[in-house]
């Protein structure tokens, strides 16, 4: 068995930083403290993997170990595919990810060159080598409970109690993001061990197999008005009908189940995992029918909840669309969390600003947040963010921070990274990337773009665009993929990463894609109209030609 681990130190194993950094965050998402499992190149999110297979990965290493600083390696599912000679300010590599012709882009479709070998699952930042542990979505996730918090609960979710399924790689930052919140959290997973590693990163607080113990323990917390997070074992349509069955309050429900993928990320209702495994290996369309119907349970019980009084919100599984494909008619009454409450931070091309200290050391990370606390003084937010990040987060794999920044934001913070490297105050080049929940580059209309105000909910051209853009700008590795999130069909979206290595090539290229990428958030929603994003290029200079001149 492989056991890759994230790499740490100042030597280098590359012709230059740029192709080591690649490297490192090849090794860093395959890290077992950062991928969901290792063993079969699964990062997280159901088979969201870093390379189609073993031989490929090898080969990738291989490759870049010789990549001069002046080629692009190109990756096609997680295989490489081919090296040009390009110049030096554009991309090391470039990637694409699951892409399919519109008329074949179904599971079914992508399972079969799946099992010949011809594709792999990129999700999001598996396939594009950005993902730093659930630490990734802890942010987004904050951001989303404080939103839901000012909306419903007078800013706080202290005395209330939130359910919610999944404690997967990024379910799992749930629990941590409601109790940041001041809130009570009964997360139910069927898989044990992801609750164990939920623990284990402090990301959740106690563990039961006893669902009256959780609804005691969830009570007494939620009367004191204290923050609590409970793994409880089980599967969520078993969980959530007794709940419902005891008529105990839920103030907030929501699910992070792989739903997107009923083949790989669903357990059917009455199975255990290794009941499950053998169905989906002996009897794949049966499963898929099973895990449906469950998702169908799942969704009506979550209905149940709303109309006892609870806040019901989708979290990007694709959940819903499974269960109204099953009949369940009501099944979008509850609305996306994009649009309830991560659209207006959108519109000023606000989302992730993640980077990643390459030297492995915590020291890093330690000055970059310092140093980012003296740029946004007046954020306040991002202050509370910075403090409970650093008190309740455990880095996994290499040391990494994320923040939310704005339009202007992030160049100013990229170009602040570059030059505490210069000077040798950060001890290793940095790697500023982003995920895919974001402002600019994404086409999901049942998340990120759902109920887009003009309707342009499945325009897929942004997406495209954003790679092009920042490919154009120079990014380090810019990746374009199909179906993250959301599953087959469902989504386009681009990713985007760039190295802050102190040189003036890195600034020349940081100040070009931190400009250009959460630009294109600004333009893509000014274009639909909404007047926060027009604001914010008129006053910030986003030029859009048929907006502002
Ligand atoms: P994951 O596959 O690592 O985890 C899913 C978890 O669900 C697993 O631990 C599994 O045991 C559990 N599960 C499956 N069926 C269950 C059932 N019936 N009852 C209880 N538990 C069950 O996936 P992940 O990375 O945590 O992502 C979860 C979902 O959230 C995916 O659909 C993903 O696409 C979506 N997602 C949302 C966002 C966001 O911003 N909200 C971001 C990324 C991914």
């Amino acid at each position: 068995m492989r056991n890759i681990r994230a790499k740490k130190g100042l030597e280098i194993e590359c012709k230059g930083w740029e192709q080591e950094a690649v490297l490192r965050m090849l090794y860093n998402n395959l890290d077992p403290e950062v991928a969901e499992h290792p063993e079969t190149l699964v990062v997280y999110g159901g088979i969201g993997r870093a390379a189609r297979n073993w031989e490929s990965f090898d080969a990738i290493v291989e490759t870049l170990r010789n990549l001069e600083k002046d080629e692009t390696l190109l990756i096609q599912s997680g295989k490489p595919v081919a090296v040009f000679k390009t110049h030096d300010e554009a991309p090391r590599v470039l990637l694409a990810n699951s892409v399919l012709v519109p008329n074949w882009a179904n599971w079914e479709h992508f399972h079969e060159l799946d099992k010949k070998g011809l594709m792999m699952y990129g999700q999001m930042t598996a396939g594009s080598w950005i993902y730093i542990g659930s630490q990734g979505i802890v942010q987004g996730t904050y951001e989303t409970f404080g939103e839901l918090a000012n909306q419903h609960f007078g800013g706080q979710l202290n005395g209330t109690v939130t359910l919610t399924a999944g404690l997967g790689g990024m379910g799992g930052a749930q629990p941590l993001a409601v109790t940041m919140n001041g809130g009570v959290v009964i997360g139910v997973d069927v898989d044990e061990s992801r609750i164990d590693k939920r623990i284990e990163t402090r990301y959740t607080d106690v563990k039961t197999h006893d669902l009256d113990e959780a609804l005691r323990m969830a009570e007494e917390a939620r009367q004191a008005g204290t923050p609590l997070s409970i793994g409880l074992v089980g599967n969520a349509v078993d969980t959530h009908k007794a709940i419902l069955d005891k008529g105990f309050k839920i103030d907030i429900i929501t699910d992070q189940t792989s739903a997107h993928d009923p083949l790989n990320g669903y357990i059917p209702q009455g199975y255990s995992l290794e009941e499950a495994k053998a169905l989906r290996d002996a009897d794949p369309a049966n499963y898929v029918k099973l895990a449906k119907a469950s998702m169908a349970k799942h969704v009506e019980y979550m209905l149940e909840f709303q109309k006892n009084g609870a806040v019901a919100f989708d979290y990007g599984n694709n959940i819903r669309q499974v269960a109204f494909d099953e009949g369940v008619s009501d099944a979008f009454n509850f609305p996306g969390f994009v649009p309830a409450y991560i659209r207006p931070l959108f519109c000023e091309g606000k989302g992730p600003f993640r980077f990643v200290a390459l030297s492995g050391d915590p020291k890093d990370i330690a000055r970059a947040d310092e140093e980012m606390r003296k740029l946004f003084p007046d954020n306040e937010k991002l202050l509370r963010w910075l403090d409970l990040a650093e008190e309740k987060i455990a880095f996994q794999g290499l040391p990494a921070r994320i923040a939310w920044l704005g339009y202007g934001e992030r160049v100013k913070m990229g170009l602040a990274l570059n030059r505490l490297v210069r000077d040798g105050e950060i001890s290793a080049p940095i790697v500023i990337g982003r995920d895919h929940l974001d402002s600019g580059s994404v086409a999901s209309p049942n998340r990120e773009t759902e109920a887009m105000q003009d309707g342009s909910d499945a325009v897929g051209d942004w997406a495209v665009l954003n790679a092009l853009v920042n490919t154009a700008a120079g990014g380090s590795w810019i990746s374009f993929h199909h179906g993250g999130g959301v599953g087959m069909g469902y989504s386009l979206h681009a990713g985007m990463v760039v190295v802050a290595d102190g040189t003036e090539n890195a600034e020349r290229r940081l100040e070009r894609v931190l400009t250009t990428d959460p630009g294109m958030g600004v333009v893509r929603h000014a274009d639909a109209g909404y007047d926060i994003a027009v604001k914010v290029a008129v006053e910030r200079g986003v030029h859009i030609p048929m907006i502002t001149g």
